[in-house]
């Protein structure tokens, strides 16, 4: 049990948007969409970041859910960015792996 942010969204304990939940994983909005869909995925259970993953599984679980809600919210056939934030120099600011599911609208390249 650990009252990490985002550990306490997957129990429930702070209210979110949720657009889609599997036994491992949950999908909800982001508090400060940067798209105009912007959706974290997260597994239930906490890691730090994907640096600290040794089960391969664990990310292909959160991969496949963003794939499935983006499929589901109909984003996919105009294209989405999958975006997993690692460590301080990678953006990271919540300490709980999770990957960024940004569509609705044209992403640049590079990223800032
Ligand atoms: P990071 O910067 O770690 O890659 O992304 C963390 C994300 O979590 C940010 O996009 C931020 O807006 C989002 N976030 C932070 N606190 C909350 C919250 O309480 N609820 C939701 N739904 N998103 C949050
Ligand atoms: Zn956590």
């Amino acid at each position: 049990m650990t009252d990490c942010l985002f550990c306490r969204i997957a129990r429930k304990e702070i209210p979110t948007e949720v657009v889609a939940e599997t036994l491992h994983c949950l999908a909800f909005r982001d508090i400060s969409p940067q798209a105009p869909t912007h959706v974290l995925v997260i597994p239930k259970e906490h890691h730090d970041s994907m640096a600290a993953v040794s089960d391969p599984v664990v990310l292909g679980r959160v991969v496949a859910l963003a794939a499935q809600v983006a499929a589901d919210l109909n984003v996919a056939e105009a294209g989405y960015r999958v975006v997993l934030n690692t460590g301080a120099d990678g953006g990271q600011t919540v300490l709980h792996l999770h990957a960024h599911l940004l569509a609705g609208r044209s992403m640049h390249w590079p990223p800032g």
